[in-house]
């Protein structure tokens, strides 16, 4: 079955700009925005197209799917799979996206931990003994801080052209604002929730009597839960699929996110202090870029002589943290590395920075400066 994208395919008078799927996909991202919810689940996910948009919020850190035709969520889950350029910049958020395979009328563990629970024209589909199920199984069991649940206003129907009585073979009733209000207040009321009425798709002038095409009712829970409910970690034997998206939240992406940053800056500082530089050969750390703008280095060079390796790293500690040339290496303080703005995001401490590059980038003996070595190509051609 496709998501549900009537009554905007209707040929006829009525024509709603964005058509009225891509409004409830809307009114839902503007939740999100105003509300951040960190897990989101939406039930009915069909094929993943919310998910898909939600995937992209910076707030969101679970995302869940469920649905009880596993056809149509295969069909599209592979487009919620993290892309190469996922991997390649990390985000600092952790994602995780797993769709479940199930019934809304279960209450199964998976389905616990989450704020906000979208239910897009999703109970219109469900049996009579499902209907009865939902609201102890949302609100009771789920108990998200927010849900939203949108449906078919039946009083609009008159108004589409070719609907004689329901908008979709597979709706097993479609209720008016009165039907469906009534047994909103009844679930929020059971459930300790508080409902607030809106719609989306207006009738045109003249017949506003009817209201809204989409009747949605937002259900928000009165008292925060003792002690949040977690879900459980493991993926159920429902979970159909779950991608974990690389994060900088995990150690090893964290690690090849410093590693590439000290390397780039530990090369920018070799090629300042050895007057190579030219401002348009960064391209890659803003960061960097704005510190060397604005603290112009104060170099030590000692080119003329060979330092013993002990009274190399002495002078690295001697020069109040300068980074300096000693034969064909350069010594540049993790205190320096340190100050690259996108570092020190990134480690929050010198001893993170340290215990991230160690084995990873060539550093002092005793630790405290990454080394770099001067290759003199050019001279050796000569010769
Ligand atoms: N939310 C989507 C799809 C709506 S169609 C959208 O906005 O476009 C309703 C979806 O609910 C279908 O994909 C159907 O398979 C699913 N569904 C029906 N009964 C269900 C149940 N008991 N549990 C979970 N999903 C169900």
């Amino acid at each position: 079955m496709e998501n549900e994208k009537q009554p905007d395919d209707f040929t006829g008078t009525i024509k709603f700009v964005p058509p009225l799927h891509k409004q409830r996909y809307q009114f839902i991202k503007d939740l999100v925005i105003k509300y951040k919810p960190k897990k989101v689940a939406d039930l009915g996910c069909a094929d993943c197209t919310l998910l898909r948009m939600l995937k992209f919020y910076k707030c969101i850190e679970v995302l869940a799917g469920l649905d009880i035709r596993e056809n149509v969520m295969k069909e599209k889950m592979h487009t919620l799979s993290p892309l190469p350029g996922d991997y390649l910049q990390p985000s600092e958020r952790s994602l995780t996206v797993t769709l479940y395979h199930g019934s809304i009328a279960h209450e199964d563990p998976c389905m616990l931990g989450f704020d906000l629970v979208t239910c897009i024209e999703l109970i219109e589909h469900l049996e009579a003994t499902e209907l009865e199920k939902f609201p102890k199984v949302v609100f009771g069991f789920m108990a998200p801080a927010m849900v939203v649940i949108s449906t078919p206003n039946s009083e609009f129907n008159p108004l589409l052209p070719g609907v004689t009585l329901f908008r979709h073979s597979d709706h097993k009733f479609e209720w008016d604002r009165a039907q469906f209000q009534s047994w909103a207040v009844e679930a929020a009321t059971r459930y300790d929730y508080t409902v607030e009425f809106t719609g989306l798709g207006t009738p045109p002038p003249g017949t506003e009597d009817v209201g809204f095409c989409t009747q949605i009712g937002v259900f928000r829970r009165k008292y925060p839960k003792n002690g949040e409910t977690v879900s459980s970690e493991k993926p159920t034997e429902h979970a159909y699929k779950t991608a974990v998206y690389p994060s900088l939240k995990d150690e090893k992406y964290l690690q090849n996110a410093v590693v590439s940053e000290v390397i780039f800056g530990a090369e920018i500082m070799k090629q300042r202090l050895l007057g190579n530089f030219k401002s348009e050969d960064m391209e890659h750390s803003d960061g960097l870029q704005m510190q060397l703008k604005f603290q112009p280095f104060k170099y030590f060079l000692m080119c003329s002589k060979n330092h013993s390796p002990v009274e190399a790293e002495k002078l690295a500690t001697d020069r109040s943290m300068e980074p300096f040339i000693d034969g064909n290496t350069v010594y540049i303080p993790l205190t320096k590395i340190f100050s690259i703005p996108k570092v020190n995001q990134l480690c929050g401490t010198i001893e993170k920075l340290s215990k991230l590059i160690d084995g990873k980038v060539a550093l002092s003996n005793d630790g405290s400066a990454v080394i770099v070595t001067i290759e003199y190509e050019d001279e050796e051609q000569e010769n």
